[in-house]
């Protein structure tokens, strides 16, 4: 899952969009890609392979103004790192321009059908079917309803396509979406890969993580899984697949522009490398009680006689975080001698381990998003 930015307000969108995707290129990715709806009403599509600075020189090349736009970082599971198949992708005759994170499961027996009905691919990727699926169910809504003519109606069978879609998704998307003959409007929607919505006076961001808001806008909603967002200059309106539409929590986003970026080092390996002593502290910070020389582990909610009975603790992550546990086992068995294993989530989540009373996990996530960890947690939560 790589980086999402999109922009609806009056500024121009390709300065936000660069902007926010060079913040979110610590995630790592291949490719990256800028849909912008320009002046005339179609979108003008910027792609490269590699780094954001090699999209910015061609966008600097070829400017292309317009006030509301959606960009995109690509890390591909589906299809070779290129231009064609790099985000934004169109669908239909290209009056729907899409950027996905995450995997569409089930997209071969869709792309399958899609062809059949005369659609077109451009791209290996999954993404691709998104597109041509929200076109598809447009055109039905068309040929079905009568014509909306006010801006709510149209709001709402845009909607609404986009929903007849994502009920035929298997698989998990972060997924923001413009329309063609809708300009100044942004449809975003997730399941399983987080987005959120900056909200400005005369502007909205939308984003896959907070970083690219900061320094424009200190009021943040983070769109929970199965929400939909109708995002407009100055408005926003949030739905639930089943219970339609539910008023957000517009929260404060505590993150300054100096966090952000490079500040100063060569590269991020160095910044982060320095930051350690910090890192450290702030992740200490509010965990040990000087006064009753101990730890205090908020989250943590087990009674000491619950503990007690743990006669076997599991660690689960992947990458650093299973690094980490491995040090946790170490310092777990020194401390409280009680036997550790070190499991990791993507091999866990599909094996059939035995779970007997008294073991107790621990999931370890950084981006508290992993996909297999989540997955390997709720498999063993439904072992008991
Ligand atoms: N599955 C999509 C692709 O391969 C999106 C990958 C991503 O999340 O960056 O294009």
């Amino acid at each position: 899952m790589c980086g999402i930015v999109g922009y609806v307000g009056r500024a121009q969108a390709a300065e936000f969009l660069l902007e926010g995707l060079r913040r979110l290129e610590y995630r790592g990715y291949d490719s990256a890609g800028l849909a912008i709806m320009t002046e005339q009403g179609d979108f003008a599509l910027t792609k490269t392979v590699g780094r954001i600075a090699l999209l910015a020189e061609a966008i600097a090349d070829a400017p292309t103004p317009g006030t509301c736009g959606i960009g995109h970082t690509r890390w591909a599971t589906h299809g070779a790192p290129s231009v064609p198949n790099a985000h934004p992708h169109l669908g239909g005759d290209g009056r729907v321009v899409i950027a996905h994170n995450g995997v569409i499961e089930n997209y071969a027996t869709l792309k399958e059908r899609l062809a059949a009905d005369g659609y077109r691919f451009q791209s290996a990727t999954d993404s691709e079917v998104v597109a041509h699926l929200i076109d598809h169910c447009l055109s039905k809504l068309e040929g079905d309803e009568p014509t909306p003519k006010t801006g709510a109606e149209i709001q709402e069978q845009l909607q609404t396509a986009v929903q007849m879609a994502l009920a035929q998704l298997r698989g998990t998307y972060g997924l923001v979406v413009l329309f063609r003959d809708h300009p100044d409007l942004i449809v975003a929607a997730r399941l399983g890969s987080p987005l959120v919505v900056g909200v400005g006076p005369d502007a909205h961001y939308v984003a896959s993580d907070a970083s690219p808001l900061a320094g424009r806008t200190d009021k943040i909603v983070y769109l929970a899984d199965h929400q939909i967002a109708i995002i407009t200059p100055t408005g926003l309106h949030v739905s639930h697949r089943e219970t339609g539409q539910i008023s957000h929590r517009v929260e404060t986003l505590e993150l300054a522009e100096s966090d952000m970026g490079l500040n100063g080092f060569p590269h991020y390996m160095l910044k982060e490398i320095f930051e350690q002593p910090q890192s450290l502290a702030d992740t200490m910070r509010g965990r040990l009680s000087d006064e009753d020389a101990t730890s205090v582990f908020g989250g943590l909610n087990m009674s000491p006689q619950e503990l007690r009975q743990v006669n076997r603790i599991v660690l689960t992550a992947c990458g650093t975080s299973w690094h980490a546990a491995l040090v946790g086992e170490y310092l777990i068995e020194e401390f409280a001698r009680i036997p550790v294993e070190v499991e990791y989530a993507s091999e866990l989540r599909y094996r059939n381990p035995p779970v007997e009373q008294g073991t107790l996990l621990f999931a370890i996530t950084q981006s508290g998003e992993t996909a297999d960890t989540l997955a390997a947690l709720r498999e063993m939560k439904r072992k008991g």
